[in-house]
């Protein structure tokens, strides 16, 4: 159908032309125009004698008497006139005498006058009746008659004349005819050739011819003349083409002209229109698929030039007119079939819409992409043109795929293709989101949010796309992702990846029973490294070991970070013995010192270690059980430690005696307990060592050693320290007051030297108390001094600086107790009971106290023998050279008043008698 819609519509345009009649008036118009361009001149041999403006006005009002057209006839006949014809209605009687002038005249011109005769439609009666105007038999038998007749067509134009008529069963011949001297006269009627211009006919004026005016008569000789009016008020005047009005002897005169000059025009048959017009489509249909617009425009044009100039040719040389209406119609038919497909009148109305569509689409930031049923794309908008960096004359036609990357099987995003889209999805209202990997014009991909969308077009399924670059985006996540999993500092996997990794194995041995370990790894005095060398070191320090740990453990091994000082191990598929393994390797990697930002630095790591599911069931016991063991590995200064299951029993039991001893604190719990000093020379008491107990409403009296370690870990600790400080020195004072100036012992704890600031809390004591410096004596052991020698070392100097007394107690026990003698400004030591218990029977200990009291007198040291339960042991130690005592043989540790009442009073009564009650 849509092949064959021009040349319908050609047909349809032929069939309007014809049946509207329409084709007569485009060919009567191109006929006239070829009139134009031919002009003609009238061979002279023809003569109007007008009865003109000037004759009537000389001759007289119109109708004229017919002796006056009898006298002409004989002036005419004189002047050598050939024919003589008269174009003027002689068919009703008028003035009898001027009648039969007129009758006698004719008569004398031999009967060669021409006489009109024509059919005239009687206006009052029914139409198609004609009355026949004839000449009266008078006249008509004097003369030759001749019609007149001319067709006014219905563009009320005169174009032919008849070469004769039959009126009343006679043929007459028609005026031309007569004029011309035609001798067929079957011929049907002819076009008069307009090209033949009116104003060459030779005229002269009536009243002229009559006057015998010489110059005039001799134009007439040898000629025909024609007589006929010309002004106006006769009125009869006739349109011809090319707009002129002429009258109606002139038309005679131009018919005739065109008979005798061979121009008497016949039109061109149908079977030439039709075989014409079949030859066009014929044309027309071999070219129309084959050639575009441009092309069939111009073979049309060029074709519809040709017939005109042909029927122009045609026409000036011979009689003949071409009938070119209905090509022309046809070509202009096919013309406008071109232009109904080149513009496509709905995509006109479209258009429009369109523009609004584009100015909506061409701002957008996204891409807009269009692409028709063959997936090749149509549309391609600034958006993405900026997106993919393509112009849109780069991808308009190209296929849609080309925007698509084919990503490897490992990639992210499945390879996409806009043909596996699914229509139905698409006509769906919001249509179909999906995300898949583009490439850029330079070849980069990247990731695309698209949502698609499809119609039903005229030519079949198309795809409309929004295109986002949604790369950016999908960084950012990575990036929160990345941190969301990272610790910022050492760029290794945090706590919160570390337990998802847990979690899959745990999830994973829970199908296939295998064994996972996990170390907690702690950096030891990282604190201490912060202060000395700075945060930034320590940062420093930290990343370095990350990287360190990695590096060493290699891939097998997940190294994360879990707080400030902590890293863990995460190691799948690895028993016991694997995890030992793991130990001795992140022990040896820290063997060496690290290089850390440009200096070597010796990191102590400490190592405790769980292996699931053996020792824990879930990740929050898995990272507490391993915590607990690593405690355990720094308290005992053994670098690794595995978790057992007594740790969790032994934490929770000094996690309530913890809480216990906070409230015990605030209930008054504590009590101090007092041991007398003796000096073994005469036993008399020179001083008391105050010691802690815990009265406890449940449990009773509870000795120290059951709970001070757990104090000395806890927060509670200084606070503790400082009380029993406080309670000695108070007590000290208040014995010195009532005169009894012994030496209060005070036993240290470690907290009081690693925070607060002991040598203030001392001032503060003593001067709160009033107990003089001088009497307060402070015992420190080694684990103390071991913490942090420097520190120790110039809050010693402050003590000292008060007059306080400082005594190295349990001395011996430790392994460098003889360097402390150096290092530290000492008054005393107090030799451990351990030495002092096996005194009497050990000779090897006897040598050590012997020597220790032998070394203390040469270095201008006290020394207080701790522990002796009986006289012998005293009296060894006497022998020795010590000095001082302290044990149960002179008094176990008590409460104040006990202590005041046993000492003071025996004291102050019978000082002999007593010593007799204790031996
Ligand atoms: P220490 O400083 O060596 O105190 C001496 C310990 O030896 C005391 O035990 C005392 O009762 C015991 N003792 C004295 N003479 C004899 C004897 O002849 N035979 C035997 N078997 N033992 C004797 P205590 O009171 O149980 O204190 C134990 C440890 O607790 C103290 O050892 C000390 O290190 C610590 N301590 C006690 N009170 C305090 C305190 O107030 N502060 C601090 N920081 N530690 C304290
Ligand atoms: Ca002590
Ligand atoms: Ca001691």
């Amino acid at each position: 159908m849509k092949q064959h819609r021009p040349h319908l519509l050609v047909v349809f345009a032929l069939a309007i032309v014809v049946l509207s009649g329409l084709s007569v008036g485009i060919q009567n118009m191109l006929t006239d125009q070829r009139f134009g361009w031919t002009p003609r001149a009238a061979s002279g041999e023809i003569v109007l004698v007008a009865i003109d403006p000037k004759s009537i006005e000389r001759i007289g009002v119109w109708p004229w008497p017919r002796s006056i057209h009898a006298r002409l006839i004989e002036t005419l006949e004189k002047a050598g006139a050939t024919d003589i014809a008269f174009d003027v209605d002689f068919s009703t009687p008028s003035d009898p005498a001027a009648d039969a002038a007129f009758a006698a005249a004719l008569q004398a011109a031999g009967g060669s006058v021409v006489l009109p005769s024509f059919r005239q439609p009687i206006h009052a009666g029914k139409s198609g009746l004609l009355h026949i105007n004839r000449p009266l038999p008078e006249f008509a038998a004097q003369s030759w008659s001749a019609v007149v007749n001319v067709t006014v067509e219905a563009d009320g134009r005169v174009r032919r004349s008849p070469f004769a008529e039959i009126i009343g069963g006679q043929t007459l011949p028609s005026m031309a005819s007569v004029l011309a001297g035609a001798s067929n006269l079957s011929r049907p009627p002819f076009m008069i050739d307009y090209g033949i211009r009116a104003v060459t006919v030779p005229t002269v004026s009536y009243a002229d011819v009559l006057d015998g005016t010489p110059e005039v008569l001799r134009q007439l000789k040898g000629k025909r003349a024609v007589i006929g009016g010309t002004a106006l008020e006769l009125g009869d005047r006739f349109s011809v083409p090319n707009g002129a009005v002429i009258a109606g002897p002139v038309l005679q005169v131009l018919a005739a002209e065109s008979i005798a000059q061979q121009r008497a025009l016949t039109s061109t048959s149908g079977v030439v229109t039709w075989s014409g017009v079949a030859l066009i489509a014929l044309l027309m249909m071999l070219v129309w698929r084959r050639f575009p617009a441009g092309p069939r425009v111009a073979l049309l044009i060029a074709l519809g030039v040709a017939i005109e100039a042909i029927g122009y040719l045609l026409q000036s040389r011979w009689p003949i007119v071409l009938e070119t209406a209905l090509f022309q119609t046809a070509i202009v038919a096919y013309l406008t079939a071109i232009a109904l497909d080149e513009i496509d009148v709905r995509g006109l109305l479209s258009s429009i819409a369109e523009k609004r569509f584009e100015r909506v689409t061409m701002s957008l930031g996204d891409g807009l992409v269009c692409a028709g049923p063959d997936f090749a794309i149509t549309m391609w908008n600034p958006g993405a043109e900026s997106i993919f960096g393509y112009r849109a004359d780069e991808m308009i036609g190209r296929p849609f795929d080309t925007l698509c990357a084919h990503p490897a099987s490992d990639n992210t995003f499945a390879p996409f293709s806009i043909r596996d889209l699914p229509e139905q999805s698409l006509q769906a209202a919001g249509g179909r989101v999906v995300e898949f990997e583009g490439r850029r014009k330079n070849g980069e991909t990247f990731a695309i949010e698209a949502c698609f969308s499809g119609w039903q077009g005229t030519d079949g399924f198309n795809y409309g796309a929004s295109l986002r670059d949604i790369s950016l985006r999908k960084q950012e996540a990575e990036k929160i992702r990345y941190l969301a999993e990272h610790d910022s500092l050492t760029g290794l996997p945090n706590r919160d990846a570390l337990q998802v990794r847990l979690r899959a194995a745990m999830a994973e041995a829970q199908c296939h029973p295998h064994p996972i370990s996990l170390l907690a790894i702690s950096v030891d005095n990282l604190q201490q490294t912060n202060v000395m060398l700075g945060q930034g070191f320590g940062d420093l320090m930290l990343r370095t070991i990350g990287e360190h740990l990695k590096l060493e453990l290699g891939i097998g091994a997940f190294v994360a970070r879990l707080t400030g000082h902590e890293f863990a191990v995460l190691a799948d598929h690895a028993d016991g013995e694997a995890a030992m393994a793991l130990c001795r390797q992140c022990r040896a990697a820290f063997d060496r010192p690290l290089p850390v930002g440009g200096r070597s630095h010796k990191v102590d790591v400490s190592i405790g270690v769980v292996m699931l599911p053996d020792h824990a069931a879930s990740i929050d016991e898995a990272f507490g059980n391993a915590h607990l063991a690593l405690v355990r590995a720094k308290a005992e200064r053994n670098g690794a430690v595995f978790y057992e299951a007594s740790f969790r029993r032994d934490m929770e039991s000094r996690l309530s005696t913890e809480a216990d001893l906070v409230r015990a604190l605030a209930d008054h719990e504590f009590e101090l307990f007092y041991q007398p000093q003796v000096s073994l020379a005469d036993h008399r008491v020179i001083g008391a060592e105050a010691l802690i107990r815990w009265r406890h409403p449940e449990r009773g009296l509870i000795p120290p050693f059951q709970f001070m370690p757990i104090v000395h870990t806890s927060p509670i600790s200084n606070a503790v320290a400082r009380w029993v400080l406080h309670t000695a020195c108070r007590q000290g004072a208040a014995w010195s007051g009532a005169g009894h100036r012994i030496r209060m012992g005070v036993n240290l704890s470690p907290s009081q030297f690693a925070e607060g600031d002991l040598a203030d809390d001392v001032v503060t004591a003593l001067a709160a108390t009033g107990l003089p410096a001088a009497q307060l004596e402070l015992e420190v052991t080694e684990d103390i001094l071991l913490d942090d020698a420097a520190r120790a070392l110039a809050m010693f100097h402050r003590l000292l600086d008060q007059g306080v007394r400082v005594v190295f107690d349990d001395f011996g026990t430790g392994y460098a107790s003889l360097s402390y003698l150096r290092k530290f400004p000492l008054n005393g030591l107090k030799i451990d009971r351990s030495f002092v218990s096996e005194l009497v029977s050990s000779r090897t200990d006897a040598a050590i106290v012997g020597s220790t009291i032998d070394l203390a007198r040469q270095l201008g040291l006290s020394v207080v023998a701790e522990g002796v339960e009986d006289r012998t042991t005293a009296d060894m130690l006497a022998k020795l050279g010590c000095a001082e005592a302290q044990g149960y043989f002179f008094g176990k540790p008590m409460p104040a008043s006990e202590f005041a009442a046993t000492f003071f009073a025996v004291e102050r009564s019978d000082q002999s008698q007593a010593r007799a009650v204790r031996a």
